[in-house]
This record gives structure tokens, sequence and C-alpha cells, in this order.
């Protein structure tokens, strides 16, 4: 078991007895270990008898939409007015599953005036500091395995009814690819255990997260592997690159290319794979790797972006052809890195 600091379970606790209004948020683009995790923190409170409400940047792929009262989740992209209220009056924020206000895009600003005490429970390495309590352990799976430790340390895991663990399921289920990866440690497993307890089915969680393919982000998908997929055996690389036109071809829905960058990670000896997305301004970055190359740090340098040694994101400020061109030269300049 992951033993929390003692003195941050104090300071929770006292946080929490001492709050009215209490607010939980996450990062722009939520993906199920943002949301799953978000929804098993209210539902816990919900159990526990405290009222919380719910805030995320902006929406969420339709399969995670069935989770239960995620329509609750008041998006900033669709409410600002809304988020602004919730926030000015908020005297305790959760913020989940990011490690600096730079992740909340936009909603950054409204985050920043927010009277709230701010409470930190995250996965990513290098945390940064506006957060009066810093829960942050790189360890785990997922944010949604430390928010179940949060739970059970400060409450016991009574209070977390199948509302709570559904979400919490899914949240670790999606961050480490239905138990593939970052999930070496026997504790994820039993906590994968606790929550099945609870009434949570493996099966029903799994079908509607990944069997729920729209025939539109099927053939998107076949078109990236067969027609967007660029492979460098020599660097041990791959690329898949998608523009405007390609999305709108397959009349893209937001969560559509969600772990379509992991698919070139499953040809014999390719180690590092990213999908360029086109958007307004820039192309967006999806980075992942298996092994020992850090796509976090590979993110940092070239993407301003950030994430885990494993998987990452940032943004290429420049136009489709070019951000392959770069990235080509890249990894003929990490060459020797990728083939260690
Ligand atoms: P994805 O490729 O699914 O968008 O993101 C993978 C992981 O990279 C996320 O879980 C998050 O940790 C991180 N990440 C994604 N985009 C960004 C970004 O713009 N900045 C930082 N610092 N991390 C990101
Ligand atoms: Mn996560």
């Amino acid at each position: 078991m992951l033993q929390i600091d003692k003195s941050q379970l104090n300071e929770l606790k006292k946080a929490l007895s001492s709050s009215k209004n209490i607010v939980i948020t996450t990062h722009h683009n939520p993906d199920g270990d943002a949301i799953g995790s978000v929804l098993g923190l209210y539902h816990a409170f919900r159990e526990k008898g405290i009222d919380s409400r719910m805030v995320t940047p902006n929406g969420f792929p339709d399969f995670l939409g069935w989770l239960p009262d995620a329509d609750k989740i008041v998006h900033y992209s669709r409410d600002k007015k809304g988020v602004e209220d919730l926030l000015s009056n908020a005297d305790l924020l959760f913020c989940l599953d990011f490690n600096g206000f730079k992740r909340v895009e936009d909603m950054a600003e409204v985050l920043e005036k927010s009277p709230a005490k701010r409470v930190l429970i995250d996965h990513h390495p290098e945390p940064e500091s506006p957060f009066h309590i810093s829960i942050s352990y790189t360890e785990v799976s997922s944010t949604a395995e430390l928010v179940y430790e949060v739970i059970e340390q400060v409450y016991g895991e009574s209070i977390i009814n199948y509302e709570s663990a559904v979400s919490l399921y899914t949240g670790i289920m999606t961050d480490t690819g239905s138990f593939s990866y970052a999930c070496s440690r026997e504790r994820t497993f039993a906590i994968a255990g606790k929550l099945i307890a609870k009434g949570v089915i493996v099966e029903d969680v799994q079908g509607l997260v990944y069997n729920n393919f729209s025939e539109n982000r099927m053939r998107l998908l076949g078109f990236s592997l067969a027609e967007r997929m660029k492979v460098y055996p020599e660097h041990r690389a791959a690329c898949i690159w998608l523009s405007r036109n390609d999305l709108n071809t397959f009349k893209h829905q937001i969560g559509d290319t969600e772990g379509f960058v992991n698919y070139p990670l499953s040809i014999k000896g390719i180690v590092f794979s990213v999908l360029f997305t086109e958007n307004e301004g820039f192309v967006k970055v999806s980075l992942r790797s298996r092994g020992n190359f850090p796509v976090n740090t590979f993110s940092k340098l070239y993407y301003q972006g950030g994430g885990h040694k494993n998987a990452a994101g940032g943004k290429a400020f420049m136009g489709m052809d070019e951000a392959v061109k770069q990235f080509e030269e890249l990894i003929a300049k990490h060459s020797i890195e990728l083939n260690s």
C-alpha cells in the first residue's frame, strides 16, 4: 500500500471538514483517467454526504459519457459564467491528473483568481507549486488509483460506492491500456480487485469504453494506418499525421483519435510513436514510447509539452509538412538513444 504523507493527510482532513463549497477539476481534453478520477472522488464525497461540483476546461469523448453523473460536469468551453461563479465561490478545489495550470489552457485564469484552497492529486512528474496541498506520487498507474488511496486513507474504503468504483476502475483501465503498461505493481491489481468487489463488471466497462467506435472512427483508424503512417525502422520510430481535411472527411468527433498513437508501437522494433493532428494555429502532438526513451523530455524540448516517460503530449506551432519534416530531423538526431 502507498502511504500518503501523514501531514498532508491531516491538512486535507482539516480542509475537508472546514469547507462548504468544493469543486473538482481536471485537465484540458480530459481522458479516461481525468474523468474517472473526478467522478470517483465526487461519488465518494456524495456517499459521505459531502456536496461537490465538477468542472472541466472542455468536453470529453463520447465513450466516457456513460459514466454515472458524467452529465453533471460543467464544461468551461460551454459555460464560462457557470464555471467562473462556481470557482469564485469555492473554498476547496481539487485538481486531478495534471501538474500545472498550463494544462487547463484558458481556464487557468479562473483557477488563479479563485480564493479556494487548492489540492493536487496527480501522478505526473515535476508538479508545479500553485497548490496548497500537493499529493503527487509518480509510482501509481493513474490518478484514479491515487484517488482510491486518498479516499481510503481519509475516510476508509466503505465510502467507495459502485458509482465511485466504476469511475475509478475506468480511470485505471484507460491509463494502463487495459492493464498492459504502467501497472507492474501488485497494489494496482489489488485496488482493481477491490473495485470489482464493489460491483464493477470488467467486460462491461471494457466494452463501453473500447468497443464503442462509430463507423467513421473505425474507418479513420484504418485510413491513419494505411495512408498516414510513416515508419522509420532505422530510428525505431514511426508517426501518423492527420490533417484537418482528413479529420473532416471522417466527421471527426472529440476523442476519435484517442489511442491511435499506440498502434505503431505494435510494429516489431518500433519504440517511439508520435501522432500529429492538425489544429487551428498549431499541430497537436501525442507521443508514446516503450522502454527507456523519455517522451516527456522530448516533448518538453521540442513541443512545449510534457507528461510521463512513456506517454506525453505537446504542440508544434507550424504547419503539418514542417512538423513531420522536423520530426524526421529530430529522430535522426536522437537515433543513437532510440537504438540503445
Ligand atoms: P495525450 O497524448 O493522450 O494527449 O497525452 C498523453 C499524456 O501526456 C497526458 O496524460 C499528459 O500527461 C501529457 N500531456 C498531453 N498534452 C500535454 C501538454 O500539452 N503539456 C504537458 N505538460 N503534458 C501533456
Ligand atoms: Mn493520468
